[in-house]
Formats: structure tokens, C-alpha cells, sequence
């Protein structure tokens, strides 16, 4: 059998047996997580109140508290057959990170063993997770760090056919306080945006005691066969394909966007809805996307902490889900050259401890102000820190969707539709008494009257748009965690807010009218940040050079981007709020660039093992064919009995020639490729990333256009690799 009888054979969907009547959702929803009502149910009054009290940012419990809980939840997991537990976090590489401890204990007299969970086991974790890269925070001797309960996320057990674990979301941090993760920098941005809001909202007479961010993440991603997946190393080893010609049916015809859902595919989302159900993840939306084989999830919002804890354990089971259906789930950002890569549109605002979303236009002058006064504190610190926002998107994957037609460009702007803009325009030039009619709902009142929320304006090639009661950040990857991003525009905004009061209540001293006062600081800031906003096509080459006029940073490269989290505006504003030290900032930009030069090495060492030991090896038996076919057509031209067509010889010739031609510019290039890597080896960390970016990415890319010319040519029973047209249309 040939090998290309043997790929097409492979697909293996799986059978399932029909549920007839399945049970609602509310019936089952969140089993798996110890929630505060079950918490509350096993736990006495005072306890209760002393975690609670913790949680909302007051002192960690008690010895004697944290022992009653962990009693309380190791009781309520065992009764749920958990046999061990594990705290669970954010590191700064990969997505999640778990060591599991078993419950049973020894008892001495018996040898026998019994389950035990203490308070100190559940506050405080030592994985002697020394291995982790710490950026040169922590030398080898000390390198140990420790995991510590985040009692903001509930408890949760995930489940395999033969067990279940205890998992207890953590954060992970230095003996010396040093963040190690992604969450606690979340934690504490959490920590900055409510202190800062609540000041500014007490200037305007309100009351609010809290205010926290809120974050919906639309996760993207694509499903293909596991069979033939195994049968691509560059699939397998770095998530995306490194060669292979296009399909000659991609997305033209737009015919996979929210299209009928495949029944196979629709069967792996009812496993996945049916898991994240049981944990407490509340998705809402899956639809087909762009690109063939395509698809999305979305939840419904949730605290930013809560919501980067459900879209990682979403990740985690959509990619296990899948290989129980005999398919695969690719989180890369772009898996497939010339169809649309993946995202994670992160959805973000703020809410008040009444649960009124800030974004949200009111219904009186007075809250509009307000709403009016937090969205130009977005807008003004996208202006001072877009760089931030774009380093959040940073990364080797990410790399090949910013920039290109079908992902927000690596230029960070603000969209904030029509009828917002007219209103940001006007109190800017300060002529808002004199706004029409139709401009706003009731003009009676002073200042600022109601106006109607716009929903129908749609920009979707802006990376920070204005959604009607949100913003949408739209460049970040699919496989990334969203902590960063939400940690930047808490901490970003937190400082605007703080500029923005302290201007405020600098000109209250010279003017009695609060309203007035406000809106002509408002002015002030809306022309300041005047250059991010952009309501046109961001896809537009015009925009680049204007863009360039405006002094907005256009950064493609990820060595690049990443470097915003070493200049001194970005640890001024960090270290003013808190969030991340000089330490830890300069300790994440090591990681995330070595990071990234690792995710390419590995990219190019694939790439040599599927040329040397798959390409080359079925292109050099074809060239024998052809050669020999070649000789024996010459031979034949001799026999003057034999009429061929004029040119019949030269045109064989020439498919030998070009056959020649690629195998021969595929070595070339190999052998240039790895002569740049032994360059870019000798330079330094930041040099290096910068010539992977600029060298070694367009390198591989000349190797794959000679393979892929290859793969159009040969006889698709040589071809070693599953077909794009393969892997993207057959289910
Ligand atoms: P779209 O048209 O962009 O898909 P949706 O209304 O479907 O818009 O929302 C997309 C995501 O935004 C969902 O996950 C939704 O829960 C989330 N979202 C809605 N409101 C907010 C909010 N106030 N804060 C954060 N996320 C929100
Ligand atoms: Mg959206």
C-alpha cells in the first residue's frame, strides 16, 4: 500500500450512542467546583465570614479557619471519588501547571492509610517547581518557589475515565514576594483599577464600594483528524504547518462562517459545553468561523480573575475533548498558511460592586458623565501605553496573524463607532450644549442628555474597539492566557483615571460647576489622545503611513513588541500601581523572548526533518522516474517510425529541469538556514529574537515555497504528507 493510501485512509470518526432526553444544564452545572454555596453549606458561620472577608482583599484566614475549609473540601471531593489534589496555576510559559499530592497518610500503628487534607497544605503549596524559567529572578540555589491559594477562584475537580483530582487555582511566587505567574500580576491589577476607580467615581458623588474588571474571551480555534495530524511532525512538534500547498478550495466562497456545524464536530462541542458545565465554565456561543474547519467558543462574561481561570481550563478540555473524537484541537495562532488564523477577542470592562457595568451609557446626564469620563480614561491610556497592549500579543505564533488581512494590524488604535465619536468630537471642542437634536434623546437637561447606545456600528479591522458596552481587544493569539492583556488595561487605565482626577479636582478649585468642570477636562484629554482613535479601515495600507504620521508605534516583530516591557514609562506605571516591579517586568520580557526564539529554533529544526527525511527522499525517487523516462524519451526520438510532437522532448526536459531546479534551491536554502542559525546563535539574546524575525522566518519561508511547488508536481502517491485539501475539507 502506498503511503498516500495509508493517509487517506486514516480518518476515524467515532460513534456515539445516542442520549435521547439529555438533562438540563442547571441540573449539573458547576458539580465539579466546590462553590461558595457548598462551601457555606459544610462550613461554620464564622468561618465562613473570616474567608469571605479574605476574599474581598482583608486578612488571610486563620490556621485554624484554613483547617476547617480544607476538612470541608477534602470531604466534599471525596465524595466526589477525588483521590489526590493539586494547586493550579498560571506559569509564565505554557498554560497551566499541576502537581498532583494523593490525600492518604500513613497511620503508623496499622500501616494502613487514611485521607487527610490540612489548612497548610491548602494555603500554601512547595512544588520545588525549580525547573520553571524565572528570568533571572531567582539564581539555581533558591530557585524554589511556592504556590499560594487564590481563594478569589473556586476549587474545581477535574475528571479522567479511571480518576479525579482536586485542583485549587494558586498563584506562584518567590520566597521573596516575586511574581512568578500570570495571576498574581492580574490579582493585583484587580487591586489598582479598583482603588483607582472607586476614588474617581467618589468625585462624582458615588458610592461605590468596589469595582472590578469584566472579561469575555471568544476563543478561537481549529479541529482536525488526529490520524493525520500523526502524521505531520510540524503539526505535532510546533502547532502549525510548516509546508503545504494551498488547498485550491480555501475561504473563497465564505461558506464555513457560521455555517451548519458538522455532525462530528457538533458532538465534540456537546462533550466540551457538558465539561465546562460541570466546572462552572459558562459558555454560551460556538459557531463555525472563517476558515475551514474552523470553529469558536464564547462564554458569558465573568470577573477577569474567574474568566482567565475558565478560558485556561476551557483550553485544557477542548484540547483533551477532542482526542476522545479522534481529532485534534489546534490553538496555534495560524495553523494553516492562506486561510485565517485564530484569536482570542478579549472582551473587557468594568463593574461596580452593584454589578452596573461602567461601559454601560445610563439613563441620566449624571451617569453618562461618568460612562463618558471611564471611556476617555480608556481611550488615554491606549494613547499613552498601545505599545503594552501590543506586547501583550506578542509571541511566535501570534506573529504570523498581526499585520496580515485578517487580524487587526500590530498598530494599536481606538474604534469608537459613529455616534460616539460626534459626542467625544463635540466635548472636545467644547460645543456640546449646541449638539442637534438627533444627537441626543433629550436635550432638556443640562450637560450631558441621554443618548441611545450604538449598536449597529461595526469596525471589525480595529484591535480596540468600542462594542456597545465593552471594549474589544481583538489582536491577541488563541493560545494565549489573558491575564496579560487584562493586567495591562486594568493597570493602564488605573493611571489614567488617577491623572484624570487629579486634573479634575485641580480645576474644581476654580469653578463651581462640577459638569462643566468635567467636560472641559475631558477636552483636554480627548485631544491629547486624539492619535489613537481611528474609525477607518485598519487593513488599509493608507493607514500604516498615516498611522506613521500620528507617531503610533507599528511593531511587526515580536523581539520588538516585547521590548515595552523594559522601557521606563512602562515600569513607572507598573511600579506606581503596584503591579509588577522592574524585577518581574524585566524578568518576563527574558522569558517570552527566549521563549520565542526556543517556539522558532524548534520550528526550524522540524523543518530540516521533514525536508531531509520526507521531502527530499520522495522528491530524489521521482526525479529517477523522470530521468529515466527523460533517456528513454531521447532514445525513442531517434527512431525516426516514431512521430512525436515538436517540442515533446523539450517539454519532458523542463519537468525534470524544474523537478531539478526546487530539490536543488530546497538544499540551497537547508544548507543557508542552518549556516543562520550558527549566526544567530552568536548574538545576543535581544539580536538574536530580532534575527529570527528578520532572517531566519523569511528563510524558512523560501524552503517552503520550493516544497510547496513540489507537492503541485509530483504524483500524489509520492507525496509523504497529509494534503492541505486533506486536512481541511475531508471530516
Ligand atoms: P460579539 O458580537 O463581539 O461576538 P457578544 O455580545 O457576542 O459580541 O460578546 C462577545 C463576548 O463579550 C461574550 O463573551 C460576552 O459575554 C462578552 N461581554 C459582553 N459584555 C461584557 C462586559 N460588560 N464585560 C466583558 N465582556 C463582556
Ligand atoms: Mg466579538
Amino acid at each position: 500500500m502506498s503511503s498516500r493510501n495509508d493517509i487517506t485512509q486514516k480518518i476515524e470518526p467515532v460513534a456515539f450512542k445516542k442520549i435521547e432526553t439529555p438533562a438540563p444544564v442547571s441540573s449539573y452545572y458547576g458539580v465539579n467546583t466546590f462553590s461558595e454555596s457548598a462551601m457555606r453549606e459544610m462550613i461554620s458561620k464564622e468561618t465562613f465570614k473570616a474567608f469571605k472577608k479574605w476574599q474581598e482583599g482583608g486578612a488571610v484566614i486563620s490556621a485554624a479557619h484554613a483547617d476547617e475549609i480544607a476538612d470541608a473540601m477534602k470531604a466534599w471531593a471525596l465524595t466526589r471519588g477525588a483521590t489526590a489534589y493539586s494547586h493550579w496555576f498560571h506559569p509564565l510559559t505554557g498554560l497551566t501547571a499541576e502537581k498532583h499530592d494523593s490525600f492518604i497518610n500513613i497511620v503508623p500503628d496499622t500501616q494502613g492509610v487514611i485521607e487527610k487534607f490540612t489548612g497548610s497544605k491548602l494555603i500554601l503549596g512547595e512544588p520545588d517547581a525549580s525547573s520553571f524559567p524565572s528570568g533571572g529572578i531567582r539564581a539555581t540555589f533558591e530557585a524554589r518557589g511556592y504556590t499560594a491559594w487564590d481563594p478569589s477562584s473556586p476549587a474545581f475537580i477535574t475528571e479522567v475515565a479511571l480518576g479525579k483530582t482536586l485542583c485549587i487555582p494558586s498563584i506562584f511566587i518567590s520566597y521573596t514576594g516575586v511574581a512568578l505567574d500570570k495571576k498574581l500580576p492580574l490579582l493585583r491589577s484587580e487591586a489598582a483599577v479598583n482603588k483607582s476607580a472607586v476614588e474617581l467615581l467618589k468625585l462624582f458623588g458615588s458610592g461605590v464600594k468596589q469595582v472590578y474588571s469584566t472579561c469575555g474571551p471568544e476563543q478561537e480555534f481549529f479541529l482536525i483528524d488526529e490520524a493525520w495530524c500523526k502524521k505531520r511532525a510540524d503539526l505535532m512538534l510546533t502547532g502549525r504547518t510548516l509546508v503545504g500547498a494551498p488547498s485550491p478550495k480555501g475561504q473563497q466562497l465564505d461558506d464555513q462562517y457560521f455555517g451548519s456545524i458538522k455532525e462530528r464536530v457538533l458532538n465534540y462541542m456537546y462533550d466540551v459545553c457538558n465539561e465546562a458545565f460541570k466546572l462552572g465554565i459558562p459558555v454560551s456561543t460556538r459557531h463555525n468561523e472563517t476558515a475551514p474547519h474552523q470553529y469558536e467558543f464564547a462564554p458569558i462574561f465573568e470577573r477577569s480573575n474567574l474568566a482567565a481561570d475558565h478560558n485556561l481550563l476551557l483550553m485544557d478540555v477542548m484540547k483533551k475533548a477532542a482526542l476522545r473524537h479522534n481529532m485534534m484541537c489546534l490553538l496555534h495562532e495560524k495553523p494553516f498558511a492562506g486561510v485565517n488564523g485564530s484569536g482570542k477577542h478579549v472582551n473587557w470592562s468594568l463593574s461596580d460592586d452593584l454589578g452596573n457595568n461602567l461601559l454601560n451609557p445610563g439613563d441620566t446626564p449624571e451617569e453618562n458623565l461618568i460612562f463618558l469620563t471611564i471611556l476617555v480614561c480608556v481611550v488615554h491610556a491606549i494613547m499613552r501605553h498601545g505599545d503594552l497592549l501590543r506586547a501583550a500579543a506578542a509571541g511566535a505564533g501570534n506573529e504570523h496573524r498581526l499585520g496580515a488581512n485578517e487580524a487587526p494590524p500590530a498598530i494599536m488604535s481606538v474604534f469608537l463607532g459613529e455616534q460616539l465619536t460626534k459626542i467625544v468630537n463635540m466635548i472636545e471642542s467644547g460645543k456640546i450644549e449646541k449638539a442637534k437634536k438627533q444627537d441626543f434623546v433629550d436635550l432638556g437637561v443640562k450637560l450631558l442628555p441621554k443618548f441611545i447606545r450604538d449598536t449597529t456600528d461595526r469596525n471589525r479591522t480595529s484591535p480596540f474597539a468600542f462594542t456597545g458596552t465593552k471594549f474589544e481587544f481583538r489582536a491577541l493569539g488563541s493560545s494565549m492566557n489573558v491575564s496579560t492583556t487584562v493586567t495591562i488595561i486594568n493597570t493602564i487605565v488605573a493611571d489614567s483615571m488617577d491623572i484624570i482626577r487629579k486634573r479634575i479636582k485641580s480645576e474644581l478649585k476654580n469653578s463651581k460647576n462640577f459638569g462643566s468642570t468635567v467636560l472641559k477636562v475631558l477636552s483636554a484629554f480627548i485631544k491629547e489622545s486624539k492619535p489613537v482613535l481611528f474609525e477607518g479601515n485598519n487593513y488599509c495600507d493608507d493607514w500604516v503611513s498615516e498611522a506613521k504620521k500620528r507617531g503610533l508605534p507599528n511593531t511587526a516583530s515580536t523581539a520588538e513588541a516585547l521590548r515595552a516591557f523594559t522601557v521606563p514609562k512602562t515600569i513607572e506605571v507598573f511600579e506606581r500601581h503596584k503591579v509588577l516591579s522592574k524585577v518581574e517586568l524585566t524578568a518576563r520580557y527574558n522569558i517570552w523572548l527566549d521563549l520565542y526564539e526556543k517556539t522558532v529554533d524548534i520550528e526550524v529544526r522540524t523543518l530540516s526533518e521533514m525536508v531531509n527525511t520526507q521531502i527530499l527522499p520522495s522528491a530524489y525517487s521521482y526525479q529517477s522516474d523522470i530521468a529515466a523516462g527523460l533517456e528513454l524519451l531521447r532514445d525513442l526520438s531517434d527512431d525516426m517510425t516514431i512521430k512525436m510532437a515538436e517540442g515533446a522532448l523539450e517539454d519532458r526536459q523542463e519537468v525534470f529541469e524544474n523537478l531539478t531546479a526546487d530539490i536543488f534551491y530546497i538544499r540551497k536554502n537547508l544548507k543557508e538556514l542552518d549556516a543562520l542559525l550558527g549566526k544567530a546563535n552568536a548574538l545576543d539574546q535581544q539580536e538574536k529574537a530580532s534575527f529570527f524575525y528578520s532572517d531566519i522566518r523569511p528563510q524558512m519561508a523560501h524552503i517552503r515555497r520550493h516544497v510547496d511547488a513540489l507537492e503541485y508536481t509530483m504524483p500524489d502517491e509520492l507525496w509523504p504528507l497529509p494534503k492541505y485539501r486533506e486536512l481541511l475539507f475531508i471530516s
